[in-house]
Order: C-alpha cells, then structure tokens, then sequence
C-alpha cells in the first residue's frame, strides 16, 4: 500500500509526464504549421513516449493500491521564436522533468518505500537520455544558424525518428 504523501507525488509526476505530452503536441503542431514534417515527426514521438510515462506511474500506482487523482493541464504555449528555441524550451522540460523525477525519489528515500525507489530509477535513467537529446538537437540548430540546407537535412534526419525509437 502506498503512503499518501507518495500516492501524492506520483499522482503530481503523473501530470509532469501528461503536461509533457502536451507540450510536445503543441511543438508538433508548429512545426508542422511550418512545414518542417520531420522536427513535427520527432515531436509526435517524444510526446508518446511521455504518454507512455503517465501509463507507466498509472499502472504502478494502481498496482500498489493507490487511488488516481488527475489534475488539469496547463495550457502550453502555441508560438515560438524559431526551430531551436522549441528544443530550448525541450530542453528546459526535460530538466523541470528530472527534478520532479528526483524529488519523488528523495521522498520515496524517507518514506522507507523501497518499491517507489525501484519503480523511479527507470524515469532516472530515461530522463539522462531525455536531457541528452533534447540538449543535442539544440546545439545542432545553433550550429545550423540560418543555413537552410543544414536545416533541410535535420529536418530529413529527425522524420526517421520512429515511435517507441531511441532518439
Ligand atoms: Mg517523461
């Protein structure tokens, strides 16, 4: 059975993960507004995989016994600057993200709760490979400037991206 301050923060981590997802769709959204289908394609499998996240915390609080409480989703923000300040604001979740992902684990350490450890390790790891993208494509945007066939080819790299896939 889970404590209620955990049952809380996972119940909190689940709309982290949720608010993810729909930062990634509004992401997606611009950049398909903007004709760049392979950033908007990249951006469809990030946010799935954040869908995949909620599930995840869903499934393990239910598993423990622990009531879903769901809380509303900020509205995200609809416009951005440029190609790269989307992955600077990526970038910036991401490590909100990881934040959160450790307070719930520093918690889950004073609570005795060996199982929420176990259970948060998985999002310790993921979030390293989260930051690291999302950091990656940044820096090569900023790299590409205003070279619009290095944008071209990002473009065409980042629609490889599969759903469930690595990066
Ligand atoms: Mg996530």
């Amino acid at each position: 059975m889970l404590s209620k301050k955990i049952e809380a923060a996972l119940n909190k981590q689940l709309n982290h993960e949720m608010t993810a997802f729909y930062h990634y769709l509004a992401m997606e959204a611009w950049f398909e507004e903007h004709n760049l289908s392979g950033f908007a394609n990249w951006m469809r499998a990030q946010g799935l995989e954040e869908l995949e996240h909620c599930r995840r915390i869903f499934k393990y609080v239910s598993d423990r016994g622990g009531a879903i409480d769901l809380q509303a989703i900020g509205k995200p923000p609809s416009t951005f600057k440029s190609p790269r300040a989307v992955f600077a604001k990526a970038a910036e979740l991401e490590t909100d993200n990881t934040r959160a992902i450790h307070a719930v684990y520093a918690l889950a350490v004073d609570e005795n709760d060996y199982a929420t450890q176990s259970a948060m390790k998985w999002f310790i790891d993921e979030q390293v490979e989260e930051e690291k993208t999302t950091r990656e494509i940044e820096a090569l945007l900023a790299m590409a400037g205003d070279n619009q066939s290095a944008m071209l080819l990002l473009n065409s790299k980042l629609g490889e991206r599969a759903a469930g896939g690595e990066s």
